[in-house]
């Protein structure tokens, strides 16, 4: 699935170096559009070093003179918070804006938008957001860093929209067929009479359990090729 629909909005961010890493992650979870409203530096050294092999995000990134304009387009607008504040309105948790994102963002725009390191969102800014994140901390140290925020929030995302960048998922991984499994249960019961390991009538547990320990294993027809040349072997050297 795709992320074009998901922007992260960072307001008045001080330190060049949070972009840069807020880029960073944001690449690394799959996200590619970054506003900046107002940064108090940008295009800025420190920047362009903590974002690494992400500096084609941080050349992308749009900086605008107002949160409104960083807003155009969008209709789902989420802002993060440390702290839960008095005011009424409904908060949701970093797993719940992974969900709530990735399902709106097939239809419309999303803004995901973080405040400044020292005092988070105005009241007003927060006022033009339909739902709040806090992303669960220690109640006694709530505050993260912005570029740790950017992190966990685009890790929700992307676990969200199911994007498996970097593992193999089992659907890729040619498991063994069951019929190929039982054609091995039958060859390893004969090699293990064979080799005198097993008379059927004084053990009729040990096929069962051992069937039960491959099953568990899930292997792939690899694997399962490797075990048949196995016991061929044992057989022919027996
Ligand atoms: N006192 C500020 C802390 C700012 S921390 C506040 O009340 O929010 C800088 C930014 O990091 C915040 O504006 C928010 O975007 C993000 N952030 C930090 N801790 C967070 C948390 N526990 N949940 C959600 N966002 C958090």
């Amino acid at each position: 699935m795709s992320s074009e629909n998901i922007r992260i909005v960072m307001i008045n961010t001080s330190h060049p170096g949070n972009i840069g890493a807020a880029a960073r992650v944001m690449k690394n979870m799959g996200l590619k559009r970054l506003y900046l409203v107002q940064p108090k530096s940008f295009p800025n050294y420190e920047a362009s070093a903590m974002a690494s092999g992400a500096s084609d995000l941080l050349s992308k990134a749009i900086v605008c003179d107002s949160f409104e304009e960083a807003l155009d387009g969008c209709h789902l607008v989420l802002g993060t918070t440390a702290r839960e504040r008095k005011i009424q309105h409904e908060f949701i948790n970093g797993r719940e804006a992974g969900l709530l994102t990735a399902k709106e963002s097939q239809q419309q725009q999303v803004a995901l938008v973080f405040g400044r390191e020292r005092t988070g969102l105005t009241n007003d800014e927060i006022g033009l957001c339909h739902k709040l994140i806090n992303i669960p901390t220690n109640p006694d140290y709530s505050s993260l860093n912005v570029a740790s925020a950017v992190q966990i929030i685009s890790y929700e995302v992307m676990m969200a929209l199911g994007i498996q960048t970097t593992h193999q998922t089992e659907d890729d991984i040619a498991l063994a067929s069951s019929d190929n499994m039982q054609r091995f249960y039958q060859h390893l019961e004969e090699t293990l009479v064979d080799i005198d390991f097993l008379k059927p009538k004084q053990s009729p547990q040990l096929i069962p359990k051992l069937r039960h320990i491959y099953n568990r294993a899930r292997l792939t027809q690899e694997e399962l090729n490797i075990l048949r040349g196995i016991l061929s072997k044992s057989q022919k050297n027996n």
